[in-house]
């Protein structure tokens, strides 16, 4: 008897992405033509609010070929959301995460593959170089790992983006993960399962311009810190007694200098300066505190991660654990 080929889910997420769809689109049909003997494939599009021609291209796309399916979100929800809700509707053995602007080869999905039969769960592409990524992306980049496994309790490699192949098992452990702020490429190692990089060299986008600006970089960031660490909660209690200790240290002096020494104390100013130092510590501190409550208000909500307005191609529409 013939045996049923394994199934393996492509999940690329799409945010304006006009001029590098219809290139995706024929490279990852390549691919799958390519793995025809050993896979099937099918690749999962997910339209997160698109506001250029994106969907109706890729729509096109869905009419000529039932491997290409679209889940088109009712807006923009954010790529991490746009990734949880292909996976959450994947129905592979295997289910890759890559972006739609070509910077990460989709042929080494199938090296991946491969990889993973020899006994991995997960295997992650790890970015050996990035082809036109500036100085100062590559530098902030590397800053913010070393920070970042610095904060956290698991480990997170280095220079790894979402682009990764994951088996069956790992993918319904990640669709347990429920938590609004996400961060997917610290959810995975989180879940553990055995784990190989794969290194590659990191393209240029195929056409475009990246959707991450500084700003949306630098909030990623920060939401990966706050979502994944107690560590700052940590560092304001030491911080805490750092300054109660200073201070009594300061108050041995003053009360030796008072009685001891004719040293004029001074006064206004030094008292003036450590009120608006220390108001702005609390302050900031409290700034920490707030983040920490607010996503306890947003998880309390219970709001779904994702609306999605239509499908193309997809029997099942509606996310086996969406609640
Ligand atoms: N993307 C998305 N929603 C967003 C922003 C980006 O789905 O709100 C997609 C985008 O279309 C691309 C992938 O996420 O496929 C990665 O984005 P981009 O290439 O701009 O990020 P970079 O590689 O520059 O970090
Ligand atoms: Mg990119």
């Amino acid at each position: 008897m013939l045996q049923k080929k394994p199934l393996l889910s492509i999940v690329i997420p799409v945010f304006n992405e006009e001029e590098s769809i219809g290139e995706s689109v024929r490279r990852f049909l390549a691919l799958r033509d390519s793995l025809l003997t050993e896979l099937k494939l099918e690749l999962l599009f997910v339209n997160d609010g698109s506001r250029d021609s994106s969907l109706s291209l890729l729509k096109s796309a869905a009419d000529k070929d039932p491997d290409v399916k679209i889940i088109s979100f009712s807006r923009n929800f954010g790529h991490q959301i746009a990734i949880t809700a292909g996976i959450d509707l994947s129905s592979g053995d295997y289910v890759a995460l890559i972006d739609a602007d070509l910077q990460d080869p989709p042929e080494l999905i199938a090296d991946m593959y491969r990889l993973a039969l020899t006994g991995y769960d997960v295997v992650y592409g790890k970015r050996r170089s990035r082809a036109g990524e500036s100085l100062f992306k590559k530098a902030t980049a590397s800053a913010f790992y070393r920070f970042l496994n610095y904060m956290c309790e698991i480990e997170i490699p280095n220079d790894t983006g979402d682009f990764r192949l994951m088996s069956r098992k790992v993918v319904n452990a990640f669709t347990r993960l429920r938590e609004r702020h996400r961060f997917v490429r610290g959810m995975v190692p989180w879940l553990g399962f055995r784990t190989a990089p794969l290194e590659y060299d990191r393209a240029e986008r195929y056409a475009g311009t990246t959707k991450f600006p500084l700003r949306k970089m630098f909030a990623f960031a920060v939401n990966a810190i706050l979502s994944f660490s107690r560590k700052p909660l940590t560092v304001a209690i030491q911080l805490g007694f750092f300054i109660i200790f200073m201070g009594l240290i300061f108050g041995a002096y003053l009360f030796y200098a008072r009685l001891f020494t004719n040293t004029i104390i001074p006064g206004f100013a030094t008292t003036l300066l450590c009120v608006i130092v220390f108001s702005g510590v609390q302050v900031m501190l409290i700034g920490v505190v707030g983040e920490y409550i607010a996503r306890i208000f947003e998880e309390v909500q219970g709001r779904p991660l994702y609306l999605i307005n239509e499908t193309f191609n997809l029997v099942e529409s509606v996310p086996k654990n969406d609640f």
